[in-house]
């Protein structure tokens, strides 16, 4: 309900109405602060003194629980519209925690477009505890079906888009396809962050976030959080986060609340940044194809504007020659040759060599993720700058490897 009147009596908008921007600047939180700190406390201890031998206060020991952790915590939950959220020491221990909610004999279903590091926690470490993993073609909704009734399915795990060919998945029609089965869906909603996308309205029972990304936004921490509504499965995340010592320390929580304060800012400017750079390349004769949900032309456009607000800074594009794409990636300037993306300085990457190396190559090839895809991840720079420094990359691959 908009802020007005009620009668005779103003009412003020009810915090939980604000939008995301309004939500980052004023971080909510039931951690009091005697002196009223502007930025929030940093607790950096491992203890917490008792009030006595036979009672206990709010916290004793940080890997159970530490006050600027909550902080993070509550401030995720309210920007994912959640009950809860957990901070993790990475994406992949949030990922990790997630998997801690299958049991051995029983099935969880995956995309076969995700990230590198999943993707080798799904194949190479789950099977181990007698999980099994089936892979399939997230866009192919009949195979997803039988994946899902085929088996004890009891977890679904996916990303939309994905990373790092941006192909947009139907958050909602899986959601109800796992439900039918009882099974939980996670979403890997890295690329989108809340600023864009909303996994848990869209039916997901968790949302999953590396705070590495966009939420530290600063390439200056690796954590995770993941965010989901009810007791009991809130429960069962705690359990596996302090039972098993995942958490994300006091100054890395500090810092992704510093981080979270721009969010919305970095986002959009990105955004605006890879707007920008993918309607040049989409019109390049030497690019044969551009990944970008924000762009008319992209098979995921529709449903991607359907259950996202934004179509966020990665996008990748393949231009027919390892060589020449190699070249484009070595000879940007502004585009740090670097894994990763959500900092504030554009990347650019080969992603075949590098953050989905860990994917066999037969697999890579099977999954179409060809060796001259390049990846690039938008910064926060001038967008014109960044253009002159990609022109000038493809400039010098002409020059060595020939017009297309
Ligand atoms: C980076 C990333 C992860 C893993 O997060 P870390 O913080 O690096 O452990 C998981 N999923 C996606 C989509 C990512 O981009």
């Amino acid at each position: 309900m908009s802020a007005g009147t009620s009668g005779d009596e103003p009412v003020a908008r009810d915090p939980k109405d604000y939008k995301i921007a309004t939500k980052l600047a004023h971080a909510k939180t039931s951690v009091t602060d005697p002196y009223g700190a502007s930025a929030p406390p940093l607790y950096q201890t491992a203890t917490f003194a008792q009030p006595s031998a036979t009672e206990n206060g709010p916290y004793d020991y940080t890997r159970s629980g530490n006050p600027t952790r909550t902080q993070l915590e509550e401030q995720m939950a309210n920007l994912e519209c959640a009950d809860r959220a957990f901070a993790f020491s990475s994406g992949m221990s949030a990922l990790m925690c997630v998997t801690r909610l299958v049991n051995a004999g029983e099935r969880i279903v995956t995309g076969d477009d995700i990230y590198g590091g999943t993707s080798r926690l799904l194949a190479q470490v789950v099977p181990k505890v007698g999980i099994e993993v089936v892979n399939v073609d997230m866009n192919d909704h009949d195979a997803v079906r039988a994946a899902i009734q085929g088996g004890n399915t009891t977890m679904v795990m996916m990303e939309s888009p994905t990373n790092p060919r941006l192909q947009v998945i139907d958050i909602k029609a899986i959601c109800d396809m796992a439900h039918e089965k009882g099974a939980l869906v996670c979403v890997d909603n890295s690329i989108m962050c809340p600023t864009f996308q909303a996994p848990l309205a869209l039916g997901a029972d968790i949302s999953m976030t590396s705070a590495t990304k966009f939420i530290a936004g600063h390439s200056d921490v690796t954590g995770g959080l993941l965010a989901c509504n009810g007791e009991e499965l809130g429960n069962r995340i705690y359990f596996h986060q302090n039972a098993e010592g995942l958490h994300l320390g006091p100054f890395d929580c500090w810092l992704a609340l510093r981080g979270l304060k721009t969010m919305q800012l970095r986002m959009e400017r990105q955004q605006e940044n890879a707007m920008k750079l993918t309607a040049w390349l989409e019109s390049h004769p030497r690019v044969n194809k551009v990944n970008y949900p924000g762009l008319k032309a992209n098979v995921g456009h529709e449903l991607h504007s359907k259950q996202a607000s934004g179509a966020g800074s990665i996008f990748s594009f393949t231009t027919g020659d390892v060589e020449f794409s190699k070249i484009v990636v070595e000879e940007t300037k502004l585009h740090k040759i670097t894994v990763s993306f959500g900092g504030t300085t554009s990347l650019i990457s080969l992603p075949c060599f590098m953050s989905h190396a860990s994917i066999p190559a037969e697999v890579r090839a099977a999954r179409g993720l060809p060796d001259d895809l390049v990846r690039i991840s938008c910064g926060i720079e001038d967008a014109d700058d960044l253009l002159a420094d990609l022109q000038y990359a493809f400039a010098v691959a002409e020059k060595r490897v020939g017009k297309a």
